[in-house]
Parts: structure tokens; C-alpha cells; sequence
């Protein structure tokens, strides 16, 4: 092997894992991982860390991994990254640190990800920890939601001395990290809940089963609870729906209920109290990230799975490596086609779904081509299940709770990019709750740029 191209990474047999729940990628081993970390060129101008939403030090870890040195690599990342085993698995590098690879131009771009994983990965079983904060502030912040930006602008705040309390809706920390994500691309005890604890290992306090907007608002947390200042990271989880007949059909599921039985309530084990539909034939309407996950889900429950998206194969918006395992695993793509009536039979259960077949037209505002109806196309699908992937918005709850807090139309909450200042004094936002749903490296780049607006404000206040 040159240095074009980069040591491949060993994953479960396609057959087998369609079959099991368990992680796909099995990451690299310490030979692999120093051999890749060789074809980097140490840049002296790196682009990868322009590409890198959080800035980590790219060159400056992997030189590390060249000697040997997974401590010095794991700190160098923890400057940076609250959650380096999650990015290495999930974050769409293709398009980011590595699309920036000069490697890449005439080759394989250096795996970077990998590389984070099993620095990530390395360090944990080594039992190392980030580094925390020497002196504390004695102020308090509180964080609404413990996804990725939320986490993120709690560990920043606490390695700056602050006494941070995260406000978590659910019983479990981590977001979409453990309702969403899958456990076959994302293990959630040897992986999510890890990198949660390292977030509390730099103090921070997580109060699980804390609705804000309804056990307490936020201005009674600035009021009476003496928080000075508020981060909103509470993402975007309301799922949308075609509004097509018979979508009230049983059977017809949105991906987020579907994968957070799945994932957060362990549905897919025999043992879990959650009960989960087993579609013996399935149709998910959707191309992105969150449709193959709901897609490859059903598959391992055993169901025939099809994924129906309206434009092409080029379009499909999920990250390729996603797509590429979901084909190999046996998932049939029906492109170019768009549902138009759910049936259902005397039960009331879904039995079949209309489509119409689309091509692809003039580009909209997007830059993308518009899919248009081809007339007189429909055909139909028999299945007994219907999940609906169509995109996310974020819930109203804690912005009709809060006085002074400014939505746009799309109800995310308007903040500034480089701080993540809202309209109210004192509250910032970032993460999917701002952009609508997005991606954990943007959420995370958003939580640490709302930590260093809230340190500026309350060094001022
Ligand atoms: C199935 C799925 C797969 C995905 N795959 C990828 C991927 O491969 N790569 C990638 O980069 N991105 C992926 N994403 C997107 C990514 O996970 C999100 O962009 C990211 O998690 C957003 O982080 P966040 O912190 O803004 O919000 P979230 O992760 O949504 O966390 C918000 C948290 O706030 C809590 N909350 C909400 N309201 C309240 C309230 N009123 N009170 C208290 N707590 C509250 C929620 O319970 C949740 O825990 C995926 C998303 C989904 C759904």
C-alpha cells in the first residue's frame, strides 16, 4: 500500500450485522491507526482544522498517534471536542475535515475520523479523563438539553470555572445521541454515556426528567433559581407529516418515535417493556441521515424495508457511507417517487401506500432540481408499516414560555452565530433549537460558541 490510499477500516459482514444490532465499524487497532496517522503531511497551513466546525487541532493529535502517545492525542482533541468518540463515528467528515485533505487531491484523504475514534476510544479504555477547570467562578448557568451543543457548552463553561446544571427532558442524557443515532452506529453504554460522564467529571451537574416550559420555565430559572445566564440547546424533535390520506392509518409511524423506541427504550430486546412494531414489509419515506437509520432499524427487526425519496440517487442528502451500507445490507431504494395515499385495511392498519413517479425539473431556490409528478405513474406498495422521515422543527414549548425570546417563521430561535445571544438578555441558544435540524458537529460548534458568549457576558455583567 502507497500513501494515496488509506488503510482501510474492519467492519461486520454485511449478512451478519443486517441481522444484529451490533456496531457496524469495528474502528481501527493501534497498528492500523499508527500506519494512517503516517500519511498525514503535517501541513504547515492545515486546512482540515479550517474544515473542522470546532477547530480541533488536526495535525497536532495525529502527530501523536505517530508516536504512540494516545494520552497527548486525546488531550490535544479535548481542547476542542467534548465528545471525540461520538464525532469519530457520526460527524459527516467526508464533507468537512477531510473533504479538506490535501491528501485528497490526489488520493485518499487521511482517515481523520478514524482516527479520532480511536484516540477516543483508546483513552477511555486507558481510563483517561479531559483536563477540568483549576478555579471556580461561583456562577451559575444553567443548560437546557443535553444533546451534543448542550453538553458542549457545559463542559466549556465548566473548564472556565463556571457551576453549570443541565436541564434534560428525558430520563437519559445525550439527545438525539441516545434516542436518534442507532446503537449499530453508535453504542450507547460503551460509547454516549461515557462521553456524558467526562462532561460530569469536569462538574457538571445533569438533572434528567426536567421539562422546562413545564416542570419550571426559564424565567423562573433567572428569577428565583439564580441562574445568570440560560443556554437553549433543545434541539429540533418535532417530526413532520405529508398530510396525505390515510396517514392516520395504524402502522404509520415518524422516524423519531420509531428509532427512539428502538434506541432510547431498548424496544428491539425481547426483555424491554416498550413494545415496537416488527413491519413484516416496510416503506420509509425520506433520504436523509435519519431514513436510513429508521430504514437499517427495520431491516434488523426483520422486515423487507424500501426507502421511497422524491428526487434522485445524486440527491439522496444522507451521508453516502450511510447509503452504501444501507444497499449492502439489503435495502431496496424506490427513487424518484413520492407517496400519495396511505390504505389501510378493515382494522384500520396499514396494508399498502400510493406512489407517483417524479423527474426532476428546473432548480429551485435551493440550487437543487425541483421533483415534478409524472402523470398517471402511480403504482402501489403492499406493506404493513409506514415510517415518515420528512424533517424535524424545533418544539414551541420553551419559546411560549419564555418572555422576549424572538422566533423566526420556522420557529427555531433567532440567535447570533459567533455568541449565541437571543433576543433576551441573559438567555443564548444554538444548536438544531437555531439552525432546524442540522448536525452534531454544527450543534457542538454552536454550544462551544454560546459558552464564550456567556463567559464575555458575565465577565461584563
Ligand atoms: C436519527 C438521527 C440520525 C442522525 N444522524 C446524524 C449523523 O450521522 N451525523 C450527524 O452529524 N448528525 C446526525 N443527526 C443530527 C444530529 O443528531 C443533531 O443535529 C444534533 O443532535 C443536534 O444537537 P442539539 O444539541 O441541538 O439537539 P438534540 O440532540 O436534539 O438534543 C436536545 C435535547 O434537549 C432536550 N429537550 C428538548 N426540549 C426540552 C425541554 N423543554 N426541557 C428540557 N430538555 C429539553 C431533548 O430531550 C434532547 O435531549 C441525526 C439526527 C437524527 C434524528
Amino acid at each position: 500500500m502507497d500513501g494515496f490510499v488509506r488503510v482501510p477500516v474492519r467492519e461486520q459482514d454485511a449478512k451478519e450485522r443486517a441481522t444484529n444490532f451490533k456496531e457496524v465499524c469495528l474502528g481501527y487497532n493501534k497498528e492500523e491507526a499508527e500506519k494512517e496517522a503516517l500519511r498525514c503531511l503535517n501541513c504547515p497551513n492545515p486546512k482540515c482544522v479550517q474544515g473542522c466546525p470546532v477547530s480541533i487541532n488536526i495535525p497536532a493529535f495525529i502527530e501523536q498517534v505517530k508516536k504512540g502517545n494516545v494520552e497527548g492525542a486525546y488531550q490535544e482533541i479535548s481542547k476542542a471536542s467534548a465528545l471525540p468518540a461520538v464525532c469519530g463515528r457520526v460527524c459527516p467528515q467526508e464533507s468537512q475535515c477531510e473533504g479538506q485533505c490535501v491528501r485528497g487531491i490526489k488520493g485518499d484523504a487521511v482517515s481523520i475520523g478514524k482516527l479520532e475514534r480511536y484516540v477516543a476510544d483508546t483513552a477511555r479504555e486507558m481510563g483517561i479523563k479531559p483536563e477540568g477547570a483549576k478555579e471556580k467562578k461561583g456562577k451559575k448557568v444553567a443548560v437546557i438539553g443535553s444533546g451534543p451543543s448542550g453538553l458542549t457548552c457545559a463542559g466549556d463553561l465548566a473548564k472556565m470555572g463556571y457551576d453549570v446544571t443541565i436541564f434534560e427532558a428525558l430520563h437519559e442524557a445525550g439527545g438525539v445521541l441516545v434516542y436518534g443515532i442507532p446503537e449499530f452506529r453508535l453504542p450507547k453504554d460503551a460509547v454516549v454515556k461515557k462521553e456524558v460522564e467526562n462532561v460530569k467529571a469536569l462538574g457538571v451537574k445533569i438533572e434528567t426528567d426536567v421539562v422546562i416550559g413545564k416542570s419550571v420555565t426559564v424565567d423562573e430559572l433567572m428569577e428565583k433559581e439564580g441562574f445568570e445566564a440560560v443556554f437553549v440547546g433543545s434541539g429540533a424533535g418535532l417530526p413532520r407529516f405529508m398530510n396525505i390520506p390515510g396517514e392516520q392509518a395504524m402502522g404509520v409511524f415518524s422516524a423519531n418515535e420509531f428509532l427512539t423506541r428502538s434506541n432510547l427504550m431498548k424496544a428491539f430486546d425481547e426483555n424491554s417493556r416498550t413494545p415496537i412494531m416488527k413491519p413484516r414489509k416496510c416503506v420509509v419515506v425520506g433520504g436523509g441521515n435519519v431514513a436510513m437509520d429508521a430504514a437499517r432499524t427495520a431491516l434488523r427487526l426483520g422486515a423487507e424495508v424500501h426507502v421511497v425519496y422524491r428526487r434522485g440517487e445524486e440527491e439522496l442528502p444522507a451521508r453516502k457511507e450511510e447509503v452504501g451500507h444501507a444497499k449492502e445490507e439489503g435495502i431496496i431504494f424506490d427513487l424518484l417517487c413520492n407517496p400519495v395515499e396511505i390504505h389501510a385495511d378493515e382494522n384500520g392498519w396499514v396494508k399498502s401506500i400510493t406512489c407517483i413517479r417524479m423527474e426532476l425539473g428546473e432548480p429551485d431556490e435551493s440550487g437543487r432540481r425541483s421533483p415534478v409528478e409524472v402523470p398517471g405513474s402511480e403504482f402501489e406498495i403492499e406493506c404493513d408499516a409506514v415510517i415518515m422521515s420528512l424533517g424535524t422543527s424545533p418544539n414551541p414549548l420553551i419559546t411560549s414560555t419564555t418572555k422576549g425570546l424572538e422566533v423566526n417563521r420556522r420557529k427555531c430561535i433567532v440567535a447570533e452565530e459567533a455568541t449565541g445571544q437571543t433576543s433576551k438578555p441573559g438567555v443564548f441558544a444554538g444548536g438544531d433549537a437555531v439552525t432546524g435540524a442540522a448536525t452534531v458537529i454544527l450543534a457542538m460548534g454552536a454550544g462551544k460558541a454560546a459558552a464564550k458568549g456567556i463567559d464575555e457576558y458575565l465577565q461584563n455583567k
